[in-house]
């Protein structure tokens, strides 16, 4: 759907700088009274006319004042304006764009802005028109700046189609996984509930090889339960459903629990574990030890989020550091400016391939070769883990090399401390108790 609409706009723009030159007369034919060059316009112009109203998707000309100069049937069809009422109006009178939540976009989110700004294609496969009955409908835009010989902005063209229908069936097959995944996970843990009893010695007798065979099916039903919950929470993630109470969390001090309790699960496979706080790498040691008398203070990192939501992106980061690495450090740590708060998850391990990064926050993406194809995995996890992040405008990245390690970074809004303080104030007067508001 979108190369049909990327290869539409070229054609189309072919199209209407004949219509442009057209409405801007014949420059240079300073003979009066019909010329061979205007019947030649005339008729060019013509065609675009006719394969501008023939085209299914929705096609919009601006000028360079951002007035619509172009309106075809299918624009008509899909925002219930007539040609003629929307001819000479500036667009945002006619075009009215909102998210999924009805809110109307802002100027950083409206196409038309961001492609006059930059003078390059902005695409939206996720915005909903408002028609002129004031209906919704769900639409995927390319808006194209047109531009003179000196890369000057001339005008603007936007293609669109009504997805409707698409999206509709994207949310009935999205309702369909997280119901049936909400179904299968109570079962699988009721199984693995057994599983567990059956494998307890306090309550059950077994013999050695009975035994090894639970351990397996036991840990495939874990692997199935994670399954069935990374599905239901990645849906939700898909189509903005999943929850999340922000309050004030002091990440640094957050961050040394968490810590404490993961640290186990590497210790279990002989990885060292470690935490850093600040730029300076200090650890958590540091900051209770005397230096000349003096108590060393550790900076706050104040930002607001939900901090069972960050445990599951730092606890699936640090479980990944442990699963891709056979031996080594597990290194989390925390820095931050004046705006941004940074955690990281580091490790010694496999590394990854440098053509796998920009896909790796994909959903069900996984690195395919020899050494990790062994290790059991949904390809979910990072993906839960940027939607989270971005929950609260965050952003996560990754650095890696092959055989040697990656960092896995997260950045998230920060806080002043006032800012924090006054928050925590309020939330006190409502009796919230935040989980880190400890002063170190
Ligand atoms: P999975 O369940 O497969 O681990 P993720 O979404 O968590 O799914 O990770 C996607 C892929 O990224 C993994 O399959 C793995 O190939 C790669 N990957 C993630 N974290 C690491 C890491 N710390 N070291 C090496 N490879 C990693």
């Amino acid at each position: 759907m979108i190369v049909s609409i990327a290869v539409g706009a070229v054609l189309l723009i072919t199209a209407l700088v004949v219509f442009v030159i057209y409405k801007k007369g014949p420059h240079g034919d300073k003979r009066s009274g019909p010329s061979l060059l205007a019947n030649n316009l005339r008729n060019e112009k013509q065609k675009s006319e006719l394969i501008i109203g023939a085209i299914a998707d929705g096609v919009i000309l601006l000028d360079k004042n951002m007035n619509i100069q172009l309106f075809n049937t299918a624009a008509q069809q899909i925002s219930g304006w007539q040609k003629e009422d929307a001819l000479s109006l500036v667009y945002s009178s006619v075009i009215q764009l909102v998210d999924d939540k009805d809110v109307p976009y802002d100027k950083d989110q409206d196409p038309f802005l961001k492609a006059s700004q930059t003078l390059q294609s902005v695409r939206d496969n996720k915005a909903t028109m408002v028609t002129k009955s004031n209906k919704r409908a769900s639409i995927s835009i390319i808006v194209s700046p047109l531009l003179s010989d000196k890369q000057e902005l001339e005008g603007l063209i936007a293609v669109f189609r009504d997805v409707s229908e698409e999206r509709d069936e994207e949310h009935r097959r999205a309702d369909f996984i997280s119901t049936a995944s909400h179904e299968m996970r109570t079962p699988v843990a009721a199984i693995e509930g057994y599983l567990a009893l059956a494998l307890n010695e306090k309550v059950c007798q077994i013999d050695q090889k009975g035994r090894e065979y639970l351990n397996k099916a036991h840990s495939s039903t874990q692997h199935l339960g994670k399954l069935f919950q990374d599905l239901l929470t990645s849906t939700k993630a898909e189509d903005g459903r999943l929850s999340s109470s922000p309050q004030v969390v002091e990440m640094g001090l957050y961050l040394e629990h968490l810590v404490e309790d993961l640290r186990v699960a590497a210790q279990k496979k002989g990885l060292d574990v470690a935490y850093q706080i600040g730029a300076s790498g200090m650890s958590s040691d540091d900051r209770h030890n005397s230096v000349a008398g003096q108590k060393m203070i550790r900076p706050l990192y104040y930002t607001f989020v939900d901090p069972e939501r960050i445990r599951e992106v730092i606890t699936n980061l640090f479980d990944n550091g442990v699963k891709y690495s056979e031996k080594g450090l597990i290194t989390i740590g925390i820095t931050g400016d004046d705006k941004v708060v940074q955690l990281r998850v580091s490790d010694q391990g496999m590394g990854i391939p440098s053509e796998d990064i920009p896909h790796l926050f994909q959903k069900f993406y996984r690195v395919d070769n020899s050494s990790t194809r062994t290790i059991g995995g949904t390809g979910l996890g990072l993906f839960i883990c940027r939607k989270i992040v971005e929950l609260y405008n965050g952003k996560i990245w990754v650095e890696s090399q092959l055989g040697q390690g990656s960092t896995f970074f997260i950045n998230v809004p920060r806080l002043s401390n006032d800012r924090a303080q006054q928050i925590l104030d309020k939330e006190a007067k409502q009796g919230i108790v935040s989980p880190t508001i400890g002063v170190v």
